[in-house]
């Protein structure tokens, strides 16, 4: 399974190089058939952010509630885990590419 490249149609992109594009504020990743740069367009950077800012809240949400280090690992360390691999799963397989915005450098 892979991704249409959005310069040139061909489905060129894999999940791995789609996860790894990032979003629409970075440089992107680069299509094997005509070397356009493709990052992940607005549906991925809504849902990333909304896992990012329920991570953010569980963190400091813990740190109001929570004192021994046990609660801490549970509650602010595996949120934040689990939404950057949550982050990195979506990112794989669902959302659209578009061209990347951001120049080379
Ligand atoms: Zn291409």
């Amino acid at each position: 399974m892979k991704f249409t490249c959005p310069h040139c149609g061909e489905k060129t992109i894999s999940p791995w190089h789609k996860a790894r594009a990032g979003g629409m504020s970075s440089s992107g990743a680069h299509c094997p058939s005509c070397g356009g740069r493709c990052v992940n367009g607005k549906l991925n950077l809504i849902v990333n952010s909304v896992l990012s800012g329920i991570a953010c809240i569980m963190v400091f949400a813990t740190y109001f509630l929570h004192q021994t280090k046990m609660q801490l690992l549970l509650f602010a360390v595996i949120p934040m885990i689990a939404a950057w691999v949550l982050n990195f799963v979506f990112n794989m397989f669902f959302g659209e590419l578009i061209p990347a915005m951001k120049r080379e450098r």
